[in-house]
């Protein structure tokens, strides 16, 4: 799935090829995405017109033209990328045309990405709880402690709830709380300041050299019409369950908490 790190290394990929470029079509092939896709609401306000900007609100891409944004979101399949191929893959469903021959492409096979058109960014239903961005001035240990207080929600769980923070998906909690030293179905509001301190600076870290690598796969991403690579990180608990710690060399336990696999080791993390 489509994370934080794919979706900001998307956005650096695309945003040079699409800024401020007359836009000349718009083909939506597929409308039924996880939403319907607005076409014609999105011919009419795109065509002949360009992209002023781009940003990234948690794993939303907006594209501001006019004042007004598309909204993006990959979903758990969906891909973008620029080409100038005519010839269509399977689940290209939707092509934003430039007159420059180049093709903003959106792929997605299982059809749970998002396409569409908002005046107003602030109140809208996708975007409006979102809290605050991990790599942002106003996300750290403080701002988790004193948002949990009395929570008994296992802290995982905290953390992957993007009313609290966007962006933290499964890899990336499990990943975090191991190195946090901090077992996953500890309660929200029992977690120490200093854990907390402990916890965001590994977000933190985590996030920002998943983008580094990235950035390394542009390259190939951009301009070729194969799908970005996902990045290959290096994992420490994430998908090792029953392998041995790399600190203490217990046993990796696997639990489900919020349905999503948490891998811990219980002598690390406490
Ligand atoms: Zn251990």
């Amino acid at each position: 799935m489509p994370e934080l790190p794919e979706v900001e290394t998307t956005l650096r990929g695309i945003e040079s090829h699409i800024l401020n470029k007359k836009i000349t079509s718009v083909i939506v092939r597929q409308p039924s995405l996880r939403w319907p896709v607005p076409a014609s609401q999105l011919k009419q306000k795109l065509v002949n017109k360009t992209f002023s900007g781009i940003k990234r609100r948690g794993k939303y891409l907006l594209l501001e033209s006019s004042g007004e944004f598309l909204i993006i979101h990959l979903g758990m399949s969906g891909s973008l990328r620029i080409t100038q191929e005519i010839d269509l893959k399977k689940h290209d469903h939707i092509d934003i045309a430039f007159e420059d021959k180049s093709i903003l492409r959106y792929c997605d096979p299982r059809r749970f990405g998002c396409f569409l058109w908002t005046e107003n960014i602030d109140n809208h239903f996708l975007l409006e709880n979102l809290g605050p961005e991990p790599l942002g001035n106003s996300f750290n240990g403080e701002y988790l402690f004193k948002l949990s207080r009395k929570r008994k929600t296992p802290i995982k769980n905290f953390i992957m709830n993007s009313k609290n923070v966007v962006g933290v998906g499964n890899i990336y909690a499990n990943e975090a709380l191991f190195r946090a030293k901090i077992r996953p179905t500890k309660h929200a509001g029992r977690v120490s300041l200093k854990s907390y301190e402990e916890l965001s600076k590994e977000i933190v870290l985590i996030l920002k050299k998943s983008i580094d690598k990235g950035g390394t796969t542009l390259r190939d991403f951009v301009g070729s019409d194969n799908k970005p690579g996902y990045f290959k990180q290096q994992l420490e608990v994430y998908g090792r369950q029953g392998e041995e710690c790399k600190i203490c060399s217990s046993i990796l336990k696997n639990i489900t908490i919020g349905q999503r696999s948490s891998v811990f080791c219980s002598k690390c993390q406490k």
